[in-house]
C-alpha cells in the first residue's frame, strides 16, 4: 500500500512549514497540503486513517476532531514507525494509540471537554517506511447545530476555520461526502466550491458505500453523472462505528473494502475510482502535477522572504545577542532550502515525472 512519490521536494516542504510554524506565520508562504473537508461524522477522519495506514485519529459519532490537525508524514527507510508532537520535541510515540490519546488531551487542553472547537493546530510528524511524504491536515467538521460548549455561531466559526486551510491556492482539497446523504446537498463540495471554485486541486470522496439505501448503488456518483468534478471522485469503504468498539484492525479493513467492491458487480470496470489505495495514487499523481506547477511561485516567494529576514536580521543590530542569533540561524536555514528549491526548479525536474 506504498505509493512512493517520485523526487525529493516534499520533505523540503514539510521542513519550511516547520521553520514557518515555530516563527509564529502559519503560512508566511503557501505550501502544497491536503485538507480534508466535510460535514460532521462524514468519515473526514477515518479517510486519512486509511492514507496513513496506522490507528491514531479520533474518530466516532460525535463531534472528535476539534482542532486543526497537520499531519505530517515522512518515509523512513527503516522500519521504524513512530510519531512526534511538535509540542513535545524529542519525544517519540511508538504507541499509535498514545498518539490518539495525546492528541484528545492536547484538544481538551485547549477546545475545552464539552465539544468546543479552536483553531489552534496540532502538529504531528509520522515517521514511517509505509507512508507518502505528504502533509494532511485533518479538519473539524461542518455543523449546524451548537452543542455543549459551542457558542452560537459556531457553523460560522468553522467554516471560517476550513476556509483559512483550503482557500489556499496550493491546498489540495478532498472533499468527503457519505453516500448515505444526497450529493447535492454535500457540505464538501459546497465549500471546496468556494474555494475551487474550478475544481483543480479538489477530490470527491464518497465515504460509507457499505451503508447506501438498498437498491442504490454509487456507480453514477463515482462517473460524475451526478455532479461533475475536474480530478473526479474515489469510493471508499471505511470502519464503522461497530469495527472501531470491535478494535478491527486497518489492515482488515482494508481487505474487507477489496472484497466489497470485488464482490458487487456495479462497481465493476471502475477500479480507478474504487478503494482507499486508488485514493493515495490519485493524489500522488494529482501532488506532484501541483508542485511541479506551483515550484517557479514558490520559489520566488522564497527569495523575497529570505530578504526581508536578511532586512530583519540587520535591523537587530547590537540589541539582543539571541535573537540576531535566531535569524541567522533562520537565514542559513532558508537559504539553504532556497537553494534546493532552485536546483530543483532549474535542473531535476525531470525526477519528480509521475509516469
Ligand atoms: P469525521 O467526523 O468526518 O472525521 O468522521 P469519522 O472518521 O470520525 O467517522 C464518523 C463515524 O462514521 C465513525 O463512527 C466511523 O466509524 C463511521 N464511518 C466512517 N467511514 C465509514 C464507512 O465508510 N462505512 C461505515 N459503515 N462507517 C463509516
Ligand atoms: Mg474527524
Amino acid at each position: 500500500s506504498t505509493v512512493p512519490l517520485g523526487g525529493s521536494v516534499i520533505p523540503i516542504v514539510n521542513k519550511l512549514q516547520d521553520i514557518f510554524a515555530q516563527l509564529g506565520s502559519q503560512s508566511a508562504i503557501e505550501l502544497p497540503q491536503v485538507a480534508v473537508v466535510g460535514s460532521q461524522s462524514s468519515g473526514k477522519s477515518s479517510v486519512l486513517e486509511a492514507l496513513v495506514g496506522r490507528d491514531f485519529l479520533p474518530r466516532g459519532n460525535d463531534i472528535c476532531t476539534r482542532r486543526p490537525l497537520v499531519l505530517q508524514l515522512l518515509q523512513t527507510k527503516t522500519d521504524e514507525e513512530y510519531g512526534e508532537f511538535l509540542h513535545l520535541p524529542g519525544k517519540r510515540f511508538y504507541d499509535f494509540s498514545e498518539i490518539r490519546r495525546e492528541i484528545q488531551a492536547q484538544t481538551d487542553k485547549e477546545a475545552g471537554e464539552n465539544r468546543g472547537v479552536s483553531d489552534k493546530q496540532i502538529r504531528l510528524k509520522i515517521f514511517s517506511p509505509h507512508v507518502l511524504d505528504i502533509t494532511l491536515v485533518d479538519l473539524p467538521g461542518i455543523t449546524k447545530v451548537p452543542v455543549g460548549e459551542q457558542p452560537a455561531d459556531i457553523e460560522a466559526r468553522i467554516r471560517t476555520m476550513i476556509m483559512s486551510y483550503i482557500k489556499q491556492p496550493s491546498c489540495l482539497i478532498i472533499a468527503v461526502t457519505p453516500a448515505n446523504s444526497d450529493l447535492a446537498n454535500s457540505d464538501a463540495l459546497q465549500i471546496a466550491g468556494i474555494a475551487d471554485p474550478d475544481g483543480y486541486r479538489t477530490i470527491g470522496v464518497i465515504s460509507k458505500l457499505d451503508i447506501m439505501d438498498r437498491g442504490t448503488d454509487a456507480r453514477n456518483l463515482l462517473l460524475g453523472k451526478v455532479i461533475p468534478l475536474r480530478l473526479g471522485y474515489v469510493g471508499v469503504v471505511n470502519r464503522s462505528q461497530e469495527d472501531i468498539i470491535l478494535n478491527r484492525s486497518i489492515k482488515d479493513a482494508l481487505l474487507a473494502e477489496e472484497k466489497f467492491f470485488r464482490s458487487r458487480p456495479v462497481y465493476n470496470g471502475l477500479a480507478d475510482r474504487c478503494g482507499v489505495p486508488q485514493l493515495a495514487k490519485k493524489l500522488n499523481q494529482i501532488l506532484v502535477q501541483h508542485i511541479k506547477a506551483i515550484l517557479p511561485g514558490l520559489k520566488s516567494r522564497i527569495s523575497t522572504a529570505l530578504v526581508s529576514v536578511a532586512k530583519e536580521h540587520a535591523s537587530y543590530g547590537e540589541i539582543t545577542e539571541s535573537k540576531a542569533g535566531q535569524g541567522a540561524l533562520l537565514l542559513n536555514i532558508l537559504s539553504k532550502y532556497s537553494e534546493a528549491f532552485s536546483s530543483m526548479v532549474e535542473g531535476k525536474n525531470e525526477e519528480m515525472s509521475t509516469s
